[in-house]
C-alpha cells in the first residue's frame, strides 16, 4: 500500500479542510471497508485519508414537518436497529439489515455505505485500466459479465453496489453536501449518476472536496412499503437483485407506486412502466407479477447476464407483495 496521512478532524468544516479539489488526492474515511480494500489493491492511492467518524454526525433526529435526519457517520448496524426508522422508512431497516455480514454492518457507515465504489471485477483488478480508472473501455461487454447491468446501455457497465441508495431514492431521500463553500442539498435521485463518456469515472455528484454529512428522509405520509433482495444461496454477497416498492392506497387499489430496482443499472433504477402498471389495481400476485414485467420490459442483458431479468422480476414482485402486507416466502431469498 502507498505511504499516506491520516487526518482525524473533529467537526465537518475541518474534515472540509483536509480534502482536496483534486479526486482520489484526500478520501474520506468512514468504516474503511471500501476504501481501505481498493487501497491495498493499488485501485486507489490517495496521499491522506481524512476519519470522518468524529466529524459528522452519527444519530437520527426527527425533522420538522415529521421525516428524519440521520447521520452519515452512523453505523449499519445501529441504523438497522434503529426504532423511528423501523416506524417510517421499514424498507430502509431490511436494507440495512441485509447488508454483508454482522461484521461489515457493524464497521460500515451510512456514508460510506452510499459512496462505496462499484464492486466490478475490472475495476477492482488493477491489471484492467477501464473506463472508470482512465481508460479507453469496459470489459464487461465482451468479458465476464454475469453481475452487471442489465439497463442503462453503458458506456459503463457497473451496478450501483449500495444496498441504502435504492430505499434512499424510493423515499425521496435528499442528501445534505458540506464543501468548502457551505451546504448544498441534492435529492437522492439526483445525487446518483448514469456513466457518460464525460464523467465515466464517477458515480455521483459529490466533488473532491464535499462530504456527504446527512440523509433526510421526508414524512412519508400514509405509504405502505415493501424490500425484497434476491442473492446466492448462502452467500454474504452483493444482492444479484433487489427492489424497494412504496404504495400509497386508495382503499383496496393503489393510489400511487414508487418501484426503484438496486443491482440491474449502473443507479437506483426507477421504473415508471411498473409503477403505471399498479395505479389503481387491487395488489395480487397477478398484478404484481405484471408490473414486475413491465419493469424488466426494457432490459437489455448482456452474454451472461439474461437471467438477472427473471431474478429482478421476482424481487420487484415480492417487494409489491411484500409492501401490500400480502405473504411472500421471507425477505431474504437465495438462489
Ligand atoms: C462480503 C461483502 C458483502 C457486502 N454486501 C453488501 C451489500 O449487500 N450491500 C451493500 O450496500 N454493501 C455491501 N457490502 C459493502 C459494504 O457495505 C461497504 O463497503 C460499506 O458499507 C462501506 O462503508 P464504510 O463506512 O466502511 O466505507 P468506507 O470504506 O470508509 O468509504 C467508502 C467510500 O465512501 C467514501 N466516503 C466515506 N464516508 C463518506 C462521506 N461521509 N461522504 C463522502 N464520501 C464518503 C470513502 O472515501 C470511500 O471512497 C459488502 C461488503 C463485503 C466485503
Amino acid at each position: 500500500m502507498k505511504a499516506f496521512s491520516y487526518v482525524n478532524p473533529a467537526n465537518e468544516r475541518d474534515a472540509v479542510r483536509a480534502l482536496s479539489p483534486e479526486h482520489e488526492k484526500a478520501m474520506p474515511l468512514g468504516g474503511g471497508q471500501d476504501l481501505l480494500a481498493r487501497m491495498k489493491d493499488y485501485v486507489t492511492q490517495p496521499d491522506r485519508i481524512v476519519n470522518v467518524k468524529g466529524a459528522l454526525e452519527s444519530t437520527v433526529t426527527p425533522m420538522p414537518g415529521g421525516g428524519l435526519k440521520i447521520g452519515a457517520a452512523m453505523r449499519i448496524v445501529d441504523l438497522a436497529a434503529n426504532a423511528q426508522v423501523a416506524k417510517l422508512y421499514p424498507a430502509m431497516i431490511v436494507a440495512a439489515g441485509e447488508v454483508g455480514t454482522p461484521q461489515i454492518r457493524n464497521q460500515g457507515t451510512v456514508g460510506g455505505n452510499l459512496n462505496q465504489r462499484p464492486r466490478c471485477w475490472y475495476f477492482r483488478n488493477e491489471e484492467f485500466v477501464c473506463f472508470k480508472k482512465g481508460g479507453s473501455q469496459c470489459f464487461s461487454p465482451s468479458g465476464e459479465n454475469q453481475f452487471h447491468a442489465i439497463f442503462g446501455n453503458g458506456p459503463s457497465f457497473i451496478v450501483h453496489p449500495s444496498s441504502l441508495a435504492v430505499p434512499s431514492v424510493a423515499y425521496g431521500a435528499t442528501f445534505r453536501l458540506f464543501g468548502p463553500k457551505g451546504e448544498r442539498m441534492v435529492p437522492a435521485a439526483e445525487y446518483f449518476t448514469m456513466p457518460t463518456l464525460q464523467n465515466v469515472q464517477r458515480e455521483n455528484v459529490l466533488a473532491p472536496d464535499e462530504l456527504l454529512t446527512h440523509v433526510i428522509l421526508p414524512a412519508p405520509g400514509a405509504v405502505k412499503s415493501g424490500h425484497y433482495e434476491v442473492r446466492y444461496k448462502e452467500s454474504h454477497d452483493w444482492p444479484i437483485a433487489f427492489a424497494t416498492v412504496l404504495l400509497t392506497m386508495n382503499g383496496n387499489t393503489v393510489g400511487a407506486a414508487r418501484v426503484v430496482m438496486g443491482a440491474v443499472a449502473p443507479v437506483p433504477w426507477r421504473s415508471q412502466a411498473a409503477e403505471a402498471a399498479l395505479a389503481g389495481k387491487a395488489i395480487n400476485e397477478q398484478t404484481a407479477a405484471a408490473a414486475a414485467d413491465a419493469a424488466l420490459r426494457d432490459a437489455k442483458p448482456m452474454s451472461q447476464n439474461a437471467y438477472k431479468i427473471q431474478v429482478a422480476k421476482t424481487a420487484v414482485k415480492r417487494a409489491i407483495l411484500n409492501a401490500a402486507g400480502l405473504n411472500v416466502p421471507g425477505t431474504r431469498t437465495t438462489l
